[in-house]
């Protein structure tokens, strides 16, 4: 098997597409220069803020990472390192002198078993393999030149989409469906003690839920939390279920178009699909968008001629009036949200406000008048503030 084979195709696609944008151009091409200059020290950062895992101190964890190695076929030299934290977390960097470097912190490597430890090994590998960080979308979102909303959003989907990839990668290294799951509640809960036992199939009903509530907008949504408490790892956990009953990894298992329609299907409560369709709900989201992207980006320092130019490409014509006036969109908010509650599920409210946090985002670091609006659209939407936190302290870079 070839690892390019486990690549989820959305992935691949949309990764193809943002690399021919002029945006993720001009940017790739500065920071080669950049490299081009000398390296950027990331070597003697590490080197000064983790501790290096040689062979002799970590065998264990070196046969380990030797097994996915071989499993995902690399031929890149590695070098693991250490850090102290009591938070679960591993990433991964792009090559610098030929190396890959991968770090994890102290506690995951410590309360992991040793599958659980190959997933999220392999899972960083497959950023690797897959030249996620060829597409360097924190520099694109959190550099000077801000991107426009829609690359924004496109950006963030595309992340979403990459992680499957990196899943499929871990979980072909660890080879074992409960391992997968757990490692990925352990990493959405920081449990790993004994108090709270995992179980695979209530963490998949979380995901039946969320879908059925998707499906019967009219049907009263019980106070779904699932998208504010585990942003996305149920469905990454059911993209893996299928993921093992594919032939990918089972010879009798389902084709890989089969597998890529369901995981499609799953992905779509996450994706700002709103933005191109046509129904009622669709519109309203879009609206709430657009009022609730401008509106933030007027608070703290008022909006300019070119902001508001880029809001104008963004949206199709119609949803813009002849002469943009915040004052006036600013007021017609409220009406707005309410319009958006009435119309779309509760899903697809955070949808929307989780996109127009990537706005926010985007637009700079979020100040303090920006925080007060979003947190105003939210208790209008009856989202948790919590979200916001959630959504706007997220790491954007893969790990
Ligand atoms: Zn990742």
């Amino acid at each position: 098997m070839n690892a390019d084979d486990l690549r989820y195709r959305n992935d691949l696609e949309q990764a193809n597409a943002l690399s021919e944008e002029r945006e993720v151009k001009r940017v790739t091409e500065w920071l080669d220069k950049q490299e081009a200059e000398g390296s950027t020290g990331l070597r003697r950062q590490l080197l000064a803020t983790s501790v290096r895992l040689s062979r002799k101190m970590a065998p264990d964890i070196y046969k380990l990472s030797d097994e996915c190695v071989e499993r995902l076929s690399m031929d890149t030299p590695l070098e693991l390192y250490v850090f102290n934290s009591a938070q679960f977390n591993a990433m991964c960097f792009k090559p610098e002198e030929g190396r890959v470097f991968v770090m994890f912190s102290s506690s995951l490597l410590e309360g992991f078993t040793p599958k659980e430890l190959q997933f999220v090994m392999g899972h960083e590998f497959g950023h690797h393999i897959y030249n996620h960080h060829e597409i360097p979308i924190g520099y694109l979102v959190k550099g000077r030149q801000r991107p426009d909303p829609k690359l924004a959003l496109r950006l963030f989907a595309w992340s979403r989409n990459a992680e499957i990839s990196a899943d499929r990668a871990g979980a072909y290294c660890a080879n074992d469906m409960h391992s997968v799951a757990s490692a990925l509640f352990k990493l959405s809960s920081g449990l790993t003690g004994d108090i709270v036992k995992f179980n695979l199939d209530e963490f998949l009903k979380q995901v039946s839920d969320m879908e059925m509530i998707d499906s019967e907008p009219d049907k009263d949504a019980p106070q779904g939390d699932w998208f504010s408490t585990h942003p996305f790892s149920p469905l990454r956990v059911k993209a893996l279920q299928l993921f093992f009953g594919s032939n990918l990894m089972d010879e009798k298992g389902t084709s890989v178009d089969d597998m890529d329609v369901g995981v499609q299907r799953l992905m779509s409560l996450m994706e700002p699909s709103y933005l191109d369709a046509r129904s009622d709900a669709a519109i309203a989201m879009r609206n709430l968008l657009f009022a609730g992207g401008l509106v933030v980006a007027d608070a703290s320092n008022g909006i300019t001629e070119a902001e508001i130019e880029v809001f104008e490409q963004f949206f199709e014509k119609g949803d813009v009036s002849d002469k943009l006036n915040v004052n006036r969109i600013r007021e017609e908010l409220p009406q707005r949200i309410q319009r958006a509650k009435e119309q779309a599920t509760e899903t697809q409210c955070m949808q929307v406000m989780r996109d127009i946090c990537v706005i926010a985002m985007a637009e700079g670091d979020v100040t303090v008048e920006e925080r007060n609006v979003l947190n105003s659209i939210a208790d209008g939407l009856g989202i948790s503030r919590t979200f916001i936190c959630q959504t706007i302290e997220q790491d954007c870079e893969p790990d």
